[in-house]
């Protein structure tokens, strides 16, 4: 895959994970306040619950995202240092395809199938 190409793959991915962190920062802001509220009313309120799931929901959305971000930027460092594409389990090229379905994979796919049967 050119350099070029998956880096501006990556820099999409990064700026559409940015925007769902800055989006789950703040309904996680707006769940706390509605706590807030809440709790002021009750503290044994039912709604109470439905928050800690909520909160709960959104929090690991957000790690979730962070991931992800953490993901692309390794995938970053790699097209940098001119070893994104390649597997790093056999040194093989990784398929286009593959890069495009999942652009921050680091393994080629007969080495992500021959990993999932070993751990299942
Ligand atoms: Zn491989």
């Amino acid at each position: 895959m050119d350099p070029e190409v998956a880096r501006t793959n990556l820099l999409e991915k990064r700026a559409d994970a940015m925007r769902r962190l800055r989006g789950l920062d703040a309904s996680f802001a707006d769940i706390v306040e509605a706590a807030r509220d809440s709790n002021l009313d009750d503290e044994h309120d039912p709604e109470g619950t439905t928050v800690a799931v909520s909160r709960a929901q959104v929090s690991s959305l957000a790690s979730e995202t962070r991931q992800q971000l953490d993901a692309i930027d390794a995938a970053l460092e790699r097209v940098a240092d001119g070893s994104y594409g390649v597997c790093s389990r056999c040194g093989q090229r990784i398929a286009d395809a593959r890069l495009d379905a999942l652009p921050v994979t680091t393994t080629c796919v007969d080495c992500a199938r021959s990993a999932g049967r070993a751990s299942s």
